[in-house]
């Protein structure tokens, strides 16, 4: 088998992909973001360019390095989401065998446009995290993005602590746990490489706000990461920038129904509803082939697909409590875990995962393995599996 770096013929695209860095001190901290991962959603790399003039302009000293990291750049010159695959749902195979099947073979021939994207933006983390030591608490990695219908700005993040403690600071809600629902993204790569990763949605895809809102996430984290600092009136400024002004709470959510769409032709959104919508049970919400789609929980509607392209149509969320994300912060970093294995249908997988029989095992199977920190697949009809995040 070859290694990435040999497949992908000429460094130059390397370069290219990092479209802006400015580098610090060693042992300052590292701060990356991804723009343009999906091809139709360009404001955050206008967003990056502007704050990289700005920086470069003004000589604005750096407590730490930053990069940007450009995203699908194929798709970005065609203006669509992607081409042949979407790029922030092939990164799961990573985590297993990173080059799999597909990639063993001659060269590049073989590599869809993705799969190529896919591997030089790996090689561009990779020469990143050698070139800062791989420490785990000096990175910060944030993937910036827009959506199809009109919405606020909010923070999509896997529910460990590091990600919620990073994510906390900016005043937008917070939806956790969306890589048990959207399986392949480039965050939960990271994630599970050990670092902190969160997704920055903007606002609508061709909402010139949305560019704004992303300029105002990246003075934002540089300033929360304690690497620039900003008189206290821009902070508020930036602050009130993102923040939703719809009466939305900047609190956490969790995901209660994902609606994955595989025709996205044949599935049509009711029109109107825009992200974060309150919505009750039964409410019709879309039709897909010509069958009408009732909400079947009550809560908000979140990402509802106003494109005719993608995989989700539309997720339902609901706020967690405060309480909950307290007890489960403590619980995380308390032995409780090593109690898990002797609840009634579970069984040890490895040290990282159990398998649960649900038909022994009925109540709150979800909800404590969540709390707990894990997230849960379901296997089949009768198991989920939970895997430690
Ligand atoms: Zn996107």
């Amino acid at each position: 088998m070859q290694k990435i770096e040999q497949l992908i013929s000429d460094s130059e695209e390397t370069v290219q992909r990092i479209r802006w860095s400015k580098k610090g001190k060693p042992a300052e901290p590292v701060v990356v973001f991804f723009a343009g991962i999906h091809g139709n959603e360009p404001a955050g790399l206008q967003a990056v360019d502007r704050v990289a003039k700005i920086i470069e302009r003004e000589e604005i000293e750096l407590k730490g390095s930053v990069y940007a990291v450009t995203g699908n750049i194929e798709a970005l010159r065609m203006g669509v989401r992607f081409l042949d695959t979407d790029l922030n749902r092939m990164w799961e195979s990573f985590g297993m065998n990173p080059l799999g099947g597909e990639y063993s073979s001659n060269g590049n021939h073989s590599l869809s446009s993705e799969q190529r994207e896919s591997l030089e933006i790996r090689v561009a983390i990779e020469s990143i995290l050698n070139e800062h030591g791989r420490k785990r608490s000096d990175f910060i990695f944030t993937d910036l993005h827009t959506t199809s219908s009109q919405s606020c700005a909010f923070i999509l993040l896997n529910d460990t602590l590091a990600n919620r403690e990073l994510a906390r600071k900016f005043p937008v809600p917070q939806i956790l746990g969306i890589e048990e629902n959207i399986h392949g993204t480039l965050l939960s790569y990271i994630n599970n490489l050990g670092y902190k990763a969160i997704g920055f949605e903007a606002g609508a895809h061709t909402d010139e706000a949305s560019i704004d809102r992303s300029e105002a996430f990246f003075w934002l984290l540089l300033y929360y990461n304690r690497m620039i600092d900003l008189p206290g009136q821009k902070v508020t400024e930036y602050e009130n920038r993102i923040r939703s002004g719809q009466g939305i709470p900047d609190s956490y959510y969790e995901i209660l129904y994902h609606k994955p769409v595989e025709n996205p032709e044949k599935f049509q959104m009711i029109t109107g509803f825009q992200n974060f919508d309150p919505i009750e049970k039964d409410e019709p919400l879309a039709y897909e082939y010509d069958q009408l789609l009732r909400a079947p929980a009550s809560g908000r509607i979140f990402m509802p697909l106003y494109q005719k392209v993608g995989q989700d149509g539309y997720l339902i969320i609901h706020e967690v409590s405060a309480f909950w994300l307290e007890l489960s912060a403590y619980l995380r970093r308390s032995f409780v875990h090593s109690l898990l294995r002797f609840m009634p249908g579970v069984s040890v997988v490895d040290d990282q995962s159990y398998q649960v029989d649900i038909n022994v095992a009925r109540f709150f199977v979800k909800e404590i393995f969540h709390l707990l920190g894990y997230r849960v697949l379901k296997k089949d009809q009768n198991t989920l599996i939970c895997y430690k995040r």
